[in-house]
């Protein structure tokens, strides 16, 4: 993974905000473990920012499987390649288990929504707020001095972040990322078996439907992730 999205830029913005005392609350490598308090004041927040629901789970029971992340390439979805967050330019799934190995803990939300909003315009405004929920949730532990907190999201950022841009500032000109404290990489390029993750939450995952039955009301729910220690 680039540094594209990196811990710099959280900090960089931190301390332009007048978080001058973050270093001090930085957390000693030592000490992986998150008082319950501080785990249910996470959540709250992810809950806050416009998530359903939200449960802080281990990251050893995350599930990566390499066939979940060939299948951007393989379905040729339309935004592969595109931008830095995405296939090929992530570090796949081999990088993602061994930044696990970093990590005791990982907040899962979630965000639950109408089906047939998925496939209308409205799935940008949906997806736009999946990346601000995972990148506030990551400001927020790293305000807590959970410094090395990173999140991930659904959806290509250049389909959210960047539609009416020609093409990714990083990809294509190796220059910074347009929306660095919003964009993060989504979670399908490094294989998460994003089933499993639901499923580990304690939430049951429908699919989402292109409609066509009398079942408008359908919900569907979509997630993102933040990794702590
Ligand atoms: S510049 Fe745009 S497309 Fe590239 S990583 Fe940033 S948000 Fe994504």
């Amino acid at each position: 993974m680039g540094d594209f999205l990196s811990d710099k830029c959280v900090y960089d913005f931190l301390k332009s905000a007048s978080f001058k005392d973050i270093n001090m609350k930085t957390r000693g490598t030592n000490n992986k473990l998150i008082p319950s308090r501080e785990k249910e004041e996470l959540v709250q927040y992810a809950i806050s920012l416009g998530a359903t629901d939200a449960r802080m789970i281990s990251a050893k029971d995350i599930s990566i499987e390499n066939h979940l992340a060939a299948i951007c390439k393989e379905s040729a979805c339309e935004n592969y390649g595109l931008a830095m967050s995405c296939p090929p330019h992530v570090s796949g799934p081999s990088g993602f288990r061994n930044l696990l190995t970093q990590f005791e803990h990982a907040l899962v939300f979630k965000m639950d929504v109408l089906s047939e909003h998925l496939f209308s315009h409205q799935r940008l405004d949906i997806f736009r707020l999946l990346h601000e929920i995972a990148s506030g949730v990551q400001r927020k532990a790293v305000l807590m001095g959970f410094s090395n907190a990173k999140g991930f999201a659904g959806g290509s950022c250049k389909m959210i972040f960047c539609l009416d841009q020609k093409d990714c500032n990083v990809v294509a000109h190796g220059g910074p990322c347009r929306n660095p404290l919003q964009a993060r990489p989504s979670m399908s390029g490094f294989g998460v078996n994003v089933s499993k993750l639901m499923e580990t939450a304690g939430w049951v995952m429908n699919r989402a439907s292109s409609g066509g039955g009398s079942d408008n009301e359908a919900m569907a729910p979509v997630s993102g992730l933040v990794l702590i220690s």
